[in-house]
């Protein structure tokens, strides 16, 4: 496993590669856990070589002290990535060489998608994710992309993203890995107490429950169902719960028997916000 922290080299050692090798591609901020690496894993089966990118972007957060907070385990995320059998390269950069002049986002139009859920909580969010994902695919120029649906609305955009700057890409989605107790592995559990990760087990808990009950139940009652339940759970404080359209992300204030929609939630144990989401029909 090679690691490169600057694009030049990253970028000399992918030119050497055979015309017919496959190049996958797995964006990551770190603090790796098994989630990231099923998206690793798939990108080994599909690929003759996948780059992982480490790289915690600033110009997605919109909370400072939320950036400063963000894990940061390099060491760990190395040995695990050793750990793998296959051809990875590590692109683990310095912000300087990602961003050379400014810490700045481009602003986007996706549609209105980053108006929707995570673009109302987070402002500007989607502009960075946009500006470092567009950056990382020109350097990289994979074949393929692999994003995990645990960022369901960011999957939507980097799908967006690369038809708008016409990147030659496939976006592969890819599906959620869990916790035993439910809870979407995400990098910020990190920051959980023993205390708050086993009471976050409920949201999924609460996701699968509207999931069982969509065919039959209306969205305003389980829209009311579902502030009910985080009302039970004063150590959870909901942020937003949405029923949205898979494809458009709009708020779904009735069922279309031709539409697919997922369930969409944000909620804060204590200062570590969370998200997750669920297909419904
Ligand atoms: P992050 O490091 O949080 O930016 O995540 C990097 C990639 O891993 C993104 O495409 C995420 O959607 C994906 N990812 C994060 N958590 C999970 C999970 N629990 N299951 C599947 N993919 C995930």
């Amino acid at each position: 496993m090679v690691i490169h922290t600057q694009k030049e080299t990253l970028v000399q050692a992918l030119s050497s590669i055979k015309k017919n090798d496959k190049i996958g591609f797995v964006p990551t901020m770190g603090a790796l856990h098994n989630g990231h690496m099923s998206l690793v894993n798939k990108a080994l089966e599909e690929n003759s070589l996948v780059v992982v990118s480490i790289f915690v972007n600033p110009t997605q957060f919109n909370n400072q002290a939320d950036l400063k907070k963000y894990p940061r385990t390099p060491d760990d995320d190395i040995s695990l990535l050793k750990s793998v059998k296959g051809e990875i390269i590590v692109y683990f950069p310095e912000i300087s060489d990602l961003y050379e002049d400014a810490i700045t986002a481009k602003k986007y139009n996706f549609g209105n998608l980053e108006n929707e859920m995570e673009g109302k909580h987070r402002k500007g969010h989607f502009d960075g994710v946009g500006t470092v994902v567009s950056k990382l695919l020109k350097i990289v120029k994979p074949d393929t992309a692999y994003f995990g649906e645990k960022d369901f609305q960011q999957l939507q955009i980097v799908k967006k993203l690369v038809t708008i700057e016409e990147l030659p890409v496939k976006i592969v989605g890819c599906p959620i890995l869990r916790e035993e107790n439910g809870l979407a592995m995400s990098s910020r559990n990190k920051r959980l107490s023993e205390t708050q990760f086993d009471e976050a087990a409920v949201i999924y808990k609460i996701l699968k429950e509207v999931q069982q009950k969509f065919a039959s139940t209306s969205i305003t009652d389980l829209n009311a169902m579902v502030a009910e339940r985080f009302l039970q759970n004063p150590n959870l404080k909901l942020e937003y719960f949405e029923i949205a359209d898979e494809e458009t992300l709009k708020t779904a204030t009735h069922k279309n028997s031709k539409s697919k929609y997922r369930a969409f939630v944000a909620v804060f144990a204590g200062k570590v916000r969370l998200i997750d989401n669920i297909s419904l029909n």
